[in-house]
């Protein structure tokens, strides 16, 4: 059986750093590798819909986004297949028979979502959609027969899930669905990057994210203002490098040779920690090194971005193409699913064979 990747991002703004170091870095390293027989990257506007159900004008406008973040970040059309998840109509059939093998209270006990609907103060009005919505993230992984899902940390408890619903499915109708491995990022502070404002996650619905596409003064302004230690306030203080989220960005992006261009005084990130939690470095030489391995890391896929905005049919060209694709392939599962749940009535000659006999 082959190696296939399914990933995705819901269109409810544009990328930012969190979902590069989270997912999108390695998704690109992933396809370059050449190890996988397809992978399939998905803009969840479907999904995202289940939280904006009032604003489909937000999710409309940000699939282009998304994907203009994709292709600057390295995705490539030729190696990838990007789609829109609406307009795969067999997820939806997918999601209706998996939402049968799952209990309200098995979604209520998924930690994300619980803090996703604190979040939206969803706690007395939670729309359906959004509370099943791990129920349709598992129709997309399988859909795809996925084995490899590069995703941050928040994503989980949703591949428990995935993966108890294909234990169910398989056990119940017989081995059609394929079980997926979540493939978190190796690097701690990957896991779920804090917002610029030292909150649990960056996230779109937060507003502290620094965008991929930011513009350079913006992205300076935004390091600048981050949150650091409280308590360190005069230079030789001695500085503490937890919930530090200057630090947590240097782990998530400095490489060593950004010391040499940027910051010659150290030969690595260790060196200049050690210097912090001693006394005697100030946050915003920190704070500009960073700003400096930042603009680096950022300035590529900007300018790729901008390449990109002056051909905007080309972009929907891919994702209509992507999506035909992806259609094909999960038409081809629903039909496997539906042959193991033996609703493929018109195909099954022996069922009208026996009911024949039956009647006769
Ligand atoms: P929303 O607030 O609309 O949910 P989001 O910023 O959480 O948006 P998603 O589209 O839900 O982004 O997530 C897309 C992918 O990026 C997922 O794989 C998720 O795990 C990852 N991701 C999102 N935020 C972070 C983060 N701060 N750190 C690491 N990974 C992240
Ligand atoms: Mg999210």
């Amino acid at each position: 059986m082959g190696k296939i990747i399914l990933t995705g991002d819901r269109p409810t703004g544009k990328l930012h750093v969190g979902h590069y170091v989270g997912s999108l870095r390695r998704r690109v390293e992933l396809q370059n590798s050449g190890q996988f027989d397809d992978i399939f990257i998905m803009i969840a506007d479907a999904q995202a819909l289940t939280d904006n159900a009032d604003n489909p004008e937000k999710v409309r406008q940000n699939i282009i986004e998304v994907a203009l973040d994709y292709l600057a970040c390295g995705l490539d059309p030729e190696k990838s297949t990007l789609f829109i998840q609406s307009q795969i109509p067999e997820l939806c059939e997918l999601s209706f028979y998996y939402m049968n093998l799952v209990t309200v209270s098995r979604l209520q006990r998924n930690p994300t979502v619980k803090s996703e609907i604190q979040m939206r103060n969803f706690e007395a009005s939670i729309p359906v959609g959004f509370f099943t919505y791990p129920i349709s993230q598992a129709a997309d992984i399988t859909a795809f027969k996925a084995t490899t899902v590069p995703v941050g940390e928040d994503q989980l408890p949703m591949l428990e899930q995935t993966k108890e619903i294909v234990r169910k499915f398989n056990s119940v109708y017989g081995e059609a669905l394929v079980e997926p491995e979540i493939l978190l990022p190796d690097n701690k502070a990957c896991l779920r990057l804090p917002g610029t404002d030292g909150k649990a996650k960056m996230s779109k619905s937060l507003g502290n994210c620094i965008y991929l596409s930011e513009e350079p003064e913006e992205i300076q302004k935004k390091v600048f203002s981050m949150f650091t230690d409280p308590t360190h306030i005069k230079v030789t203080d001695p500085g503490k490098l937890e919930g530090n989220t200057v630090f947590t960005y240097l782990d998530a992006f400095c490489k060593d040779e950004y010391f040499g261009e940027f910051l010659p005084d150290y030969n690595n990130l260790q060196e200049l920690k050690d210097h912090y939690t001693r006394g005697g470095l100030g946050d915003m030489k920190v704070k500009r090194f960073l700003n400096n391995v930042l603009q680096a890391e950022l300035e590529p896929i900007r300018n790729r971005r901008k390449e990109y905005q002056k051909d905007i049919p080309y972009v929907y060209d891919v994702l209509k193409k992507g999506s035909e694709k992806a259609e094909a392939v999960a038409a081809q599962t629903l039909k496997e699913v539906k042959e193991a749940m033996k609703i493929n009535y018109f195909d099954d000659h022996e069922l009208i064979q026996s009911q024949a006999e039956r009647f006769s």
